[in-house]
């Protein structure tokens, strides 16, 4: 069985077909700027990269371009091969708890709504639209960042604003990184051979949040309403106080929207170090010894430490607690200074076993009471997971 794994933003398409049997990846790759000037993808295909330019003006012709290279490339030998597509969904709203094949119900859930993932739901519907204009007859599945956190009971998922904001409006804690959450539970459950474990995954990438599981349910995440709330991050700020917003506003002349800006994409590392988003960079600075970004990584750590601490208590006891996705799973420093915060708790690195990058590995010393592993996380393959077996039932 072939699975294809779409990731659709407003201007952009990234794929993945695998090979279900053997989970190896066919061919991957990304569609950049799609209707806008300088159209152009990158495929990955047996160790060769083909990166061209193309006139692409709507999500479809991407779709059409990729399915013509498929074939051309001998991916497949008709696109019949290709035997369903999972699309990851950034908002499945409170109406989601798991993913589910599309239906023109779904397609209409999914754009309706956009009010609460405006840059990414109508992107997604898009692309669901054009690959049944392509592949009608290609069983689709849709996978919600959202889904995971759903669990969360309304005592940690409601915010103490006036109440009709949540019944009105539908504000209220969503969380996102849920594929990603899931992945890494699922993993330790099938590598440890448990369905018990109490794990605290951190998902420390551009944008990083930490989530509490119990035996595979989530029972709270640190992403809010929207990503932005939680831990620092490459370019957000994490938890604010929101009074901040409409006195900056005021003493700065800027609009809501400017000060949202700032917020999203000026904040975080690139705003307290005021060099970079990347936290190699960070890395570097600090071996310069570069003042604020000493004090980045300072911030980055205590906003971690601060859910770590939460959910420890929340959780009662824990068994694991994972790093995952690009900082969690290459920065030792990253791993090792949070953990060496944890040391009340009796948590306790092996520096040697730290010393690993992009792979499984427990990396806790032999007292810790608690297990330390790097788990890489794999999105686009619990994506296709998903597809296979919802597929599989149809
Ligand atoms: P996203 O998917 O949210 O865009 P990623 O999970 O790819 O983000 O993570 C990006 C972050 O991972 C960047 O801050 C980058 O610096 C960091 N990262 C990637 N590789 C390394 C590395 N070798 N050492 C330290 N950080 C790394």
């Amino acid at each position: 069985m072939n699975i294809m794994s779409i990731n659709a933003g407003s201007s952009s398409l990234k794929f993945s077909l695998f090979n279900m049997d053997t989970k190896d990846v066919l061919l991957s790759g990304l569609f950049e700027r799609i209707g806008i000037e300088g159209s152009n993808y990158t495929i990955k295909y047996n160790d060769c990269k083909i990166k061209e330019e193309a006139l692409m003006e709507t999500h479809s012709d991407a779709i059409k371009i990729l399915m013509d290279k498929i074939i051309e490339l001998g991916v497949v030998k008709s696109l019949e091969e290709i035997n369903g597509i999972g699309h990851r969904i950034v908002h499945g709203g409170s109406i989601y708890k798991e993913s589910v094949v599309v239906t023109d119900k779904v397609l209409d859930d999914i754009i309706a709504l956009s009010d609460l993932a405006p840059l990414h739901n109508p992107a997604h519907a898009i692309c669901i639209k054009a690959f049944r204009d392509v592949l009608p007859n290609t069983p689709m599945v849709v996978v919600f960042d959202t889904a995971f956190h759903q669990t969360i009971e309304k005592d940690r998922y409601l915010y103490a604003v006036p109440y009709n904001w949540y019944t009105d409006y539908q504000v209220r804690k969503y969380g996102a990184h849920g594929t990603s959450h899931r992945y890494v539970a699922e993993k330790l459950k099938e590598e440890l051979g448990r369905d018990d474990l109490n794990i605290i995954c951190c998902h420390l990438g551009n944008g990083g949040s930490i989530t509490a599981i119990k035996a595979g349910k989530c029972v709270d995440t640190s992403m809010g309403f929207t990503p932005h709330a939680g831990i620092i991050m490459g370019t957000r700020s994490g938890d604010i106080d929101v009074s901040m917003v409409p006195y900056v506003m005021e003493k700065a002349g800027k609009s809501a929207g400017e000060i949202m800006n700032d917020l999203n994409k000026k904040s975080g590392f690139l705003g307290i170090s005021g060099i970079s988003s990347d936290s190699r960079d960070i890395e570097d600075g600090i071996k310069e010894g570069n003042e604020r970004c000493i004090l980045t990584q300072k911030m980055y750590v205590n906003s971690i430490v601060k859910y770590i601490a939460e959910y420890y208590l929340l959780l009662g006891h824990v068994d694991v607690i994972a790093f995952t996705a690009g900082i969690g799973e290459n920065s030792m420093d990253t791993r090792s200074d949070v953990i060496e915060k944890l040391s009340p708790l009796g948590i306790f690195i092996n520096p040697e076993a730290n010393n690993v990058r992009g792979k499984f590995a427990k990396i806790s010393d032999k007292n810790s009471k608690v297990d330390v592993y790097i788990v890489p996380t794999n999105e686009e393959l619990m994506i296709a997971q998903d597809t296979l077996k919802l597929i599989d039932r149809m």
